[in-house]
């Protein structure tokens, strides 16, 4: 069949593309089984407050470990289970999973803290987001207050009036929402006053070269200060070194997220973590 184009079109299609096709076709279909075969599990990052130094919340990250893939990251399976549609199933999964370890953990008795989940497009879109999300809390009989979800710009953006919308009906149950990897869509200012976010997630690019570049200091400088005077929060995602945590503490930056205190770890050892304190 492929003989069939001409020769020029067939060598595009290089022996790397076929690779990486049957990569993908492999991760969709062992998809279908990972949670049914607990292949997935969620982790917790501590997120901290920059001036007082404890846990204010804790945000979920998937992880999969395939018996004969190995560890898959959730940059690589993510964007496979979006454009499958099977991101709908798993991201529900991890909701219910982070909303009854939040309980699990006020039993225990640890400090009160949010637990942040992403949410991919498809499931911002679904029509009883809001409706599954009260059902689930209700359920782990926790309080509204202690989710948050996290959204892309692009997200909010494709539709914004759509997005103002489902929004306002998160905000009214008392839902808590903050923008992911903030700086690095393309927002625009006009909506996002009109946006209910509790939250701007600083995208952990600008933090990254902190210490050698000064645009980025200006700009991680121009978003905490954008944040404030629209009253939302800032988190700064990727923080590694002491000299960044300064900087953004200096700056009035509101949380910190990022290997300097913690990377992701699994549910029993953030237990022990919160109840130690952060080290730093
Ligand atoms: P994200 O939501 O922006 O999550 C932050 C990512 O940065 C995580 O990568 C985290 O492990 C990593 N990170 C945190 N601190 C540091 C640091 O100090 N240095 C460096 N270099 N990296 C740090 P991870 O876990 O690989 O997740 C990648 C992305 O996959 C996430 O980016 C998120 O977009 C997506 N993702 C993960 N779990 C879920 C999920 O349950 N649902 C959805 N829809 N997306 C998810
Ligand atoms: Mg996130
Ligand atoms: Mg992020
Ligand atoms: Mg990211």
């Amino acid at each position: 069949q492929a003989k069939r184009y001409s020769r020029n079109t067939f060598h595009f299609f290089t022996e790397e593309m076929q690779v990486h096709l049957q990569r993908k076709l492999k991760i969709v279909n062992a998809m279908r089984h990972a949670l049914l075969r607990n292949e997935m599990q969620v982790h917790y990052q501590p997120q901290i407050s920059a001036v007082k130094g404890h846990i204010i919340g804790a945000e979920a990250l998937l992880r999969w470990r395939h018996p004969e893939l190995g560890d898959i990251s959730p940059g690589e399976f993510i964007p496979i289970a979006e454009s499958s549609g099977q991101i709908v199933a798993i991201g529900e999964w991890v909701l219910r999973t982070a909303i009854d370890q939040m309980k699990v953990w006020q039993n225990e008795g640890l400090a009160p803290m949010v637990v942040a989940v992403n949410l991919s497009a498809l499931q911002f879109k679904q029509a009883n987001l809001i409706g599954m999300i009260i059902s689930m809390l209700n359920k782990a009989q926790l309080a509204h207050q202690y989710l948050e979800l996290e959204l892309t710009e692009a997200i909010t953006m494709d539709d914004p009036q759509q997005a103002i919308n489902i929004m306002n009906q998160l905000h009214a149950k008392g839902i808590r929402m903050s923008i992911d990897d903030f700086g690095t869509g393309y927002s625009s200012l006009s909506y996002l006053k009109q946006f209910k976010v509790y939250k701007l997630k600083i995208d952990q690019s600008f933090i990254c070269n902190l210490a050698r570049d000064s645009d980025d200091r200006a700009m991680v400088h121009a978003i905490i200060d954008m944040a404030k005077n629209l009253g939302m929060q800032t988190i700064a995602e990727g923080v590694e070194t002491a000299e960044q945590l300064e900087f953004l503490r200096l700056h009035g930056c509101n949380e910190i997220q990022g290997y300097y205190f913690s990377k992701a770890i699994p549910a029993d050892e953030f237990s022990r973590f919160a109840k130690q304190g952060p080290h730093h």
